[in-house]
């Protein structure tokens, strides 16, 4: 039977269990995977502790992967067995071989493997909506955004540079500093050290900035909106640090604006879908993007690499090894 790590009931990283979990054939519109490298990421750790809600427990956590097709369900044309597939933001990864339902999977072209598929997918897609749709980033943007030697963090620095942007990082250590800047960012600002308002204030002489991707949630609120120009905008993308707190709308003072935007909103239709990873795939085989891996770890030791990430000790992207 192949193994899988599920959560019986939502809490810390020893939530996550290493266990044998039948794999049912696929069903109608599914693809059976067996997977070669999957993703972690920050939801991973809101579906463990409850801050996102599973359906139903047991539940297989996990949310991206990459893979080959070993089963085909009834209706499924766009994929056979063999082919070499990845997805994102489809729940049940942390798995050796699972079912995902064709329309959320994406074919990998050559040149992409399977580490850097699972690695980038879901953090790379999210950043190509963050800067190209949730605001139009160019040469004329300074943008402000935390976490920046993160997972999604170091694609965003290189992308946001590739478009010619002004980004001013924030990171908790010298070391992420550094890389952010080897990344592309322009700016850093060590939140250990100095306050970033402070410093956003400086970096852009009094101005502020055009925009703010804040992923780190209530450890940033209301500061992040202190660094945006009037008409800003405040794109709240996650709470690594947990969940931003209910605010009235004049925190929006300054005709400021703000959005709450999730990845499954800008990869809704398959034909978004395939958009979406198709220009990250450019970006990536162009080599405008590369895709650090700093972290890999059996499946069985799904748990550790959530204490690393929970505890700010990962730089990059994290994929478990099956
Ligand atoms: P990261 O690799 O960015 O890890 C989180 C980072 O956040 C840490 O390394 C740390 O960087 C920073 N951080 C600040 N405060 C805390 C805290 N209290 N606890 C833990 N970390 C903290 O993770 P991901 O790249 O996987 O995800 C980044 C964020 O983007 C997450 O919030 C995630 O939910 C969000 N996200 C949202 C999506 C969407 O569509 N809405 C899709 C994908 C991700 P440092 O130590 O340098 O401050």
């Amino acid at each position: 039977m192949p193994f899988a790590v599920r959560v019986h009931a939502t809490g810390g990283p020893e939530a996550l269990v290493y266990e044998d979990v039948p794999v049912a054939d696929p069903s109608p519109g599914e693809v059976l995977l067996r997977q070669r490298a999957i993703g972690v990421n920050f939801i991973d750790v809101y579906h463990r502790n409850g801050l996102y809600k599973l359906e139903s427990l047991p539940a297989i956590i996990g949310s991206e992967g990459a893979g080959d097709v070993i089963a085909v369900g009834p209706g499924v044309s766009r994929f056979k067995v063999g082919d070499r597939a990845a997805y994102a933001g489809s729940i049940g990864g942390y798995a050796e071989v699972r079912a995902v339902r064709a329309e959320r999977l994406v074919k990998l072209p050559d040149g992409i493997d399977y580490d850097t598929a699972a690695a980038m997918l879901l953090q790379g897609m999210t950043v190509r909506y963050l800067l190209r749709e949730t605001y139009r980033v160019g040469p004329e943007t300074t943008m402000l955004l935390h976490a920046a030697a993160g997972g999604v963090g170091l694609i965003a620095c290189q992308w946001a540079h590739a478009l010619g942007a002004t980004i001013i990082g924030t990171v908790s250590s010298d070391e992420k500093a550094e890389l952010a800047m080897e990344n592309g960012c322009t700016y850093t600002i060590n939140t250990k050290r100095d306050d970033f308002v402070s410093g956003v204030r400086e970096y852009t002489n009094g101005n502020g900035c055009d925009v703010v991707y804040d992923s780190v949630g209530k450890d940033t609120f209301p500061q992040s909106l202190d660094c945006l120009k009037p008409r800003g905008l405040w794109v709240s993308f996650g709470n690594s640090s947990g969940p931003v707190p209910p605010f009235p709308l004049t925190a929006l003072k300054g005709s400021l604006f703000a959005t709450r935007p999730t990845l499954l909103a800008y990869t809704a239709t398959p034909r978004d879908l395939e958009d979406n990873a198709a220009e990250l795939f450019q970006m990536v085989l162009s080599k405008q993007i590369r895709i650090t891996i700093n972290h890999r770890y059996p499946l069985s030791r799904a748990a550790d690499a959530h204490r690393d990430l929970e505890a700010r000790r990962t730089t990059g992207s994290i994929i478990l090894i099956p």
